[in-house]
């Protein structure tokens, strides 16, 4: 199951996001500790999203992190106060390419998915219905991720964060029980998260957020998100409730 994070704080650069720590997600590309029976590395590609002075950016590919020479080429003169990126870890029977890989983005909004949707597609058939026909044009990639991107970001047009992910993680439940769930939506300021049957970690101090699947190194301030868990973060505010 891939790995994701997000950070809100200090300016630095989109390479030192993913590459800082002696855990970093640059690592957990071939080294994840935390998988629970989902897959041994994630290097079916990667992707980052950044919003700086210079405004929103965002790069993906289908290498691993560890070859894209863009990682050690580009990322580094990148620089911005907020990150949302991933490694992948294809499901099975899910296509390996750039557009299938988080994170998806649209306007302020950039967003992944740690897991499976259990029965895709035909468990995602009943809320897919209820979205605009233009929305469905616009799936990027045949993947359970990207249609809960299409059905979150119909749901953030009339809703908040919270309530969008918490009726979307409900109604997925309903159809696709057993289903792991574990989302990040981050708009360049706040970053919301659920642990849903996966891994997930927070790190709040008052100058920065970070939310991710696993701690990038071994401060001792990590929090442990419980299952079934909603996390709200940005630098000095951290809220953890239950879904
Ligand atoms: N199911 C999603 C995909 O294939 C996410 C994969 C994962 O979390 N390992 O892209």
């Amino acid at each position: 199951m891939c790995r994701h994070l997000g950070y809100v704080g200090p300016t630095r650069s989109v390479h030192d996001v993913l590459t800082a720590g002696a855990h970093s997600l640059a690592r957990q590309t071939w080294a994840p500790n935390d998988m629970r029976g989902g897959g041994t590395i994630n290097a079916d590609g990667f992707g980052v999203a950044w919003w700086g002075n210079e405004g929103q950016g965002r790069y993906r590919s289908t290498q691993p992190m560890w070859s894209d020479p863009a990682v050690n080429e580009t990322l580094p003169s990148i620089r911005c106060g907020a990150v949302l990126a991933a490694v992948r870890s294809a499901t099975e029977s899910m296509p390996v390419e750039t557009n299938a890989c988080a994170p998806f983005a649209d306007g302020r909004w950039a967003f992944s998915h740690n897991g499976v949707v259990r029965g895709w597609p035909d468990s995602l058939e009943k809320w897919s219905e209820q979205l605009p026909v233009r929305d469905l044009l616009e799936l990027e990639a045949p993947t359970d991720s990207a249609v809960l991107w299409l059905l979150l970001r119909h749901r953030l047009r009339e809703q908040d964060p919270i309530p969008a992910l918490t009726s979307l993680l409900r109604d997925v439940e309903t159809t696709a029980p057993g289903s792991r769930l574990n989302l990040l939506l981050g708009d360049g300021h706040e970053m919301w998260a659920s642990a849903w049957d996966h891994a997930l970690s927070v790190l709040v101090t008052e100058d920065m957020a970070v939310i991710a699947s696993e701690p990038y190194d071994d401060d001792p301030n990590w929090q442990s998100v419980p299952d079934r868990h909603f996390v709200k973060a940005r630098p000095g505010h951290l809220i953890i409730t239950p879904i």
